[in-house]
């Protein structure tokens, strides 16, 4: 064969080649999953499968033939392959799956948390799945017929590609429908059709909104009081309220909360399952199906307070920031800071918040300082999935602890371990928090601790959160709402520990959590809502 002029593929061949690889190899978390609930192994489960491997294959057949021109084909392929890849590694191994919210999440998240992800198996499954592949499909010559001649041929790929998935769906309707039916998560394991439905959903879907902020509470006004009020309002990071000593979990993972006879109400649950779901409906006045159904972005409860003639002040410990809750108010980052002890290997421990507080709040404008100050602190509390980093070595109390960022390799006591140290750090956190807010004696000093959301730590093989809520289970929902008076709080408001006490297992959730604000801090605006306050019960009347 003349070397100079090797032979050429014809682009369908390879469009077809690369749509068959990833609709199988790159789908195993799929196949494994259609095993474990018991579909593969069922009558007729073997021609399912195949059936769906089948329209995958078809699927990307149709979307890869509207790329199938000489400049753009090969980019495209490559493309696919690495976020097949990539999305293969993360659903294997983590067992999540990958929605609009998980897109959301990943495009918002900041290298520096991405990188305890980047393990040496990431590494591995990208070059198998993805580098060798492309380098391979980067060698072939392809063949690419005159313009107008290709065109043709892409739109007879594409419209066979849609015909063979509906043929595959018609041929299969009644144990595919069902199927999908009774296991929603499949249809997100769908790779990589899910990332690219996600990523556009996330882009383009309904939840981005152009139109101005509403403004919200411009009537909001304050309360008389002996005293100003000073909330520390610590915004929690991946809590586990079961995994709380104060919860009755069996270790004593806060001392600190107990020695302060802090109350937990321990029936409180998650707006949503990830860090960008769940700190905007936090804060938002509408509650999780308010919030979800909204038209039109709105000021939140930071911005309530700060009308309300409050000093506000937001000091983020994640790289990630707020999402968005703070920018109408003052904000400082701490967690790019340099402090030898509290910063190793690039990150701020959560006790970086605490430093040069007083200083922080001498800083605020005089005139709403006087009225009343609510800091919030976001806490880097127990992202995962390096669970050890988030912890000083004087925390870790449980061990042998996990140190691998591939969770699976971890035993499930070791994961455990690293986990339970993290909320004893954040039960420190939170104890020298009220520590310091009993020296300033200037004020009558609350504290209250609400987790974003929770985590799965390999029960039922799952890891990490973010699993779409109908799905996702109780431990990434059920999360930790602790509240801490001072007795000059008390006694000025009325509302007492020993009440609150009472009212420990009455079930809460994130719906709550602006309107309890309001009533703690003494705002009344139209806004407000008594019956989601979860203090009101126990408000002097
Ligand atoms: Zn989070």
């Amino acid at each position: 064969m003349d070397k100079t002029q090797p032979r050429r593929l014809p682009a369908a061949v390879l469009v077809a080649g690369a749509s068959a690889w990833m609709a199988t190899a790159g789908n195993a978390a799929l196949w494994r999953e259609l095993q474990a609930v018991g579909v593969a192994q069922a009558q007729g489960g073997w021609l399912l499968t195949l059936t769906l491997a089948g329209m995958l294959a078809a699927a990307l057949y149709a979307l890869l033939s509207l790329f199938s021109w000489p400049r753009l084909l090969k980019p495209a392929i490559v493309l696919l392959l690495v976020a097949t890849a990539a999305g293969a590694h993360f659903m294997w191994t983590y067992r999540i799956v990958i929605d609009s919210a998980m897109a959301t999440n990943t495009l918002q998240t900041d290298w520096h948390e991405v990188r305890a992800l980047l393990t040496p198996r990431f590494a591995a499954v990208v070059l198998v799945g993805a580098v060798l592949p492309s380098w391979l499909v980067w060698r072939i010559r392809v063949d690419h017929r005159p313009w107008k001649q290709q065109a043709l041929r892409n739109v007879a790929g594409l419209l066979a590609g849609i015909a063979a998935v509906a043929a595959l769906i018609l041929l299969s309707f009644q144990p595919l429908a069902s199927t999908m039916r009774n296991h929603t998560q499949l249809r997100y394991l769908m790779n990589p059709l899910n990332q690219l439905w996600a990523v556009g959903q996330s882009a383009f879907g309904q939840r981005k909104f152009h139109g101005p902020v509403a403004p919200l509470g411009l009537d909001a006004r304050l309360g008389a009081a002996a005293k100003p009020r000073l909330l520390v309002l610590v915004l929690g990071e991946t809590g586990r309220s079961g995994n709380f000593g104060i919860n009755g979990y069996q270790r004593d993972t806060t001392p600190e909360l107990a020695k302060a006879r802090a109350v937990s109400f321990r029936n409180a649950w998650a707006c949503g399952t990830s860090t960008a779901a769940s700190v905007p409906c936090m804060f938002s006045h509408l509650g999780r199906d308010g919030f979800l159904a909204r038209k039109q972005d709105s000021e939140n409860l930071v911005d309530v307070l700060q009308h309300a003639g409050l000093a506000v002040l937001w000091i983020d410990n994640q790289p990630g920031g707020c999402k968005g809750v703070c920018d109408r108010i003052p904000s400082v980052n701490t967690s790019g800071l340099n402090d030898p002890q509290l910063c190793p290997n690039g990150e701020c421990r959560d006790e970086i918040l605490l430093r040069g507080l007083d200083e922080r709040l001498a800083a605020l404008p005089a005139v709403q300082r006087e009225k009343g100050v609510v800091l919030v602190m976001h806490q880097m509390g127990s992202h995962g999935p390096a669970y050890a980093q988030r912890t000083p070595p004087a925390f870790k109390k449980f061990l042998p602890e996990c140190t691998s960022s591939h969770l699976p390799d971890c035993s499930s006591e070791q994961l455990r371990n690293a986990y339970d140290n993290t909320i004893a750090y954040t039960d420190h956190v939170l104890g020298s928090t009220i520590a310091w807010l009993r020296q300033r004696s200037d004020f009558d000093g609350a504290l209250l601790y609400v987790a974003d959301h929770g985590e799965s730590l390999g029960e039922n093989n799952l890891y990490l959160h973010g699993l779409p809520y109908a799905i996702a289970p109780d431990v990434q929902k059920h999360v930790p709402w602790v509240t801490w008076l001072s007795g000059g709080f008390e006694q000025d408001s009325g509302l007492t520990m020993h009440c609150l006490r009472g009212q420990a297992d009455t079930r809460v959730s994130h719906d709550h959590l602006f309107h309890s604000v309001l009533g703690l801090m003494q705002v009344s605006t139209a806004a407000y809502r008594p019956d989601l306050d979860a203090y009101a019960a126990c408000a002097a009347p």
